[in-house]
């Protein structure tokens, strides 16, 4: 119906690119989450809009969907500064409409490329580079017009999903091959950031907190951590340093997932500059790893490569990549496919001994509802989860419904199923609000938290999470 034309784009390091069936990140970066670029570009497009605010408009775009920031500045900077003979750029943003790539033809049908340069991350310069500079040159041959909706019969090029696709190389992307993405090698009937787009940029920027654990390692929580089925793939890339933890000798990065159901996993752990061990562990309520749900391998892949494949329980789960021998540095990648048949988890519920059930379930963040099925305490509905402290834990518990004035009980379980006392409970964070948050340091035991609403016959739904607090 349509041609679709190639977009290119040039790297100036090597590029290591794992194998994927999702969005697809480079190693490079901007250590700032935020590039400002020069957007100075005369002249309007035969629809009457101007370059320069249609190029504003797709890095809105990526800003405003993403957690990644893009800044214009309205001067004009030549992209081809320094950008001859291999040089890498001026460390100056720039884009503009050009004959050639800077010096070098444009292949047929390609629509515009993305310039990247930066540092070496690591001095071997093995594990991608802090990008210092982006610049963009769109083929000025081309037949350009800015517009919305599917491509056209005359074989105008919208100008601005081009913007959007080589903004995303700026930022780190690399193309796309199986999800609907703007992200996609060639330019399609999609003009605007597609789920998977905005889901890379945020897997590279999005809130990747850095959080000191009880076992004295750093968690990187992605933003889009939480698997829901039926199926999930992701991919992504890494590298062991001597700047990470250290566990047992060895170089340890973690990545925390949610399971939210009951799941088959197969992941693999691929490096060709280490011999990499792969971990799968899932966490408690208090951040402790749960020997149970502990799976491990080191070369099960191909070659050296490390790979789990497992039956998992609904829960909060730490990726683990390590190396097989003592202080061994380098690149990897990790892919992870998923698949649930259901809404499922199969968390065992035991009799109280007081007339109500107790879920088993020692996750960090619980998902519930209230409802007319649940037993009667005092005139309310109540939801029972039990979890163990393994070692002595300064425990915080937020409860937030926006369907009921939530009341939250935490109570200590004394051997023989003997109830301790209902030690704390809190109704409101703060006056009007229908949230309830409990801190405490609790001792080694079991413990089950109590969901309930502050009057009487209230449901609806509910979250639970609980954060270990370091002092
Ligand atoms: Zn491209």
């Amino acid at each position: 119906m349509s041609r679709t034309l190639p977009f290119a784009f040039l790297f100036l390091f090597l590029l290591i690119a794992p194998m994927a069936q999702s969005y697809e990140i480079s190693e490079n970066f901007w250590e700032s989450g935020s590039a400002t670029f020069h957007v100075g570009i005369s002249g309007n497009s035969p629809s009457g809009e101007s370059w320069k605010s249609a190029f504003t408009r797709a890095m809105d775009s990526w800003s405003d969907a993403t957690a990644f920031q893009f800044f214009a500045v309205d001067d004009y900077i030549d992209p081809c500064n320094d950008r001859g003979n291999d040089l890498f750029g001026d460390d100056i943003t720039g884009i503009d409409f050009t004959s050639t790539i800077c010096g070098t033809e444009f292949n047929e049908n390609v629509l515009a490329v993305t310039l990247t340069a930066g540092v070496c991350i690591n001095t071997e310069c093995t594990g991608g580079f802090f990008i210092s500079d982006a610049d963009i040159v769109f083929n000025e041959a081309e037949p350009w017009d800015v517009y919305t909706g599917p491509l056209r019969f005359d074989n105008t090029i919208d100008f601005q999903r081009v913007a959007l696709h080589e903004l995303g190389h700026a930022l780190g992307l690399n193309h796309e091959e199986d999800e609907v993405a703007i992200m996609q090698a060639l330019v399609t009937d999609f003009d605007i950031l597609q789920q998977d787009d905005i889901n890379g940029a945020n897997f590279i920027y999005g809130s990747e907190s850095s959080q000191s654990t009880v076992h004295g390692i750093d968690v990187i929580l992605p933003q889009n951590s939480s698997l829901s089925g039926p199926s999930n793939s992701l991919n992504f890339s890494g590298n062991l340093s001597s700047s990470d933890a250290k566990f047992d000798n060895k170089f340890l990065d973690l990545y925390q997932y949610t399971f939210e159901n009951d799941s088959e996993v197969d992941i693999q752990l691929d490096s060709s500059e280490l011999n990499p061990f792969l971990y799968l562990a899932r966490i408690s309520s208090t951040q402790d790893i749960l020997a149970d749900w502990l799976f491990t391998d080191d070369n099960s892949g191909s070659g050296t490569n490390a790979r789990v494949t497992a039956d998992i329980q609904a829960g909060t789960y730490w990726i683990g990549v390590s190396s097989g021998s003592d202080n061994e540095e380098g690149s990897y990648s990790v892919s992870l496919d998923s698949s649930s048949s259901g809404q499922e988890n199969t968390f065992a519920k035991v009799p109280s001994g007081f007339g109500l059930d107790v879920e088993i379930n020692p996750n960090p963040n619980i998902s519930g509802g209230l409802s007319q099925v649940d037993f009667v305490f005092e005139g309310k509905f109540i939801d029972l989860y039990q979890f163990d402290v393994i070692n002595p834990t300064n425990l915080r518990i937020d409860l937030r419904s926006s369907e009921f004035d939530t009341h939250l009980m935490l109570v200590d379980v004394l051997p023989g199923n003997v109830l301790g006392n209902i030690f704390l409970q809190n109704d409101d964070v703060t006056d009007g609000n229908s949230d309830s948050r409990l801190e405490q340091t609790l001792q080694q035991g079991t413990y089950w938290i109590g969901v309930t609403s502050f009057s009487n016959g209230e449901v609806g739904d509910y979250s639970i999470t609980s954060t270990v607090i370091i002092p």
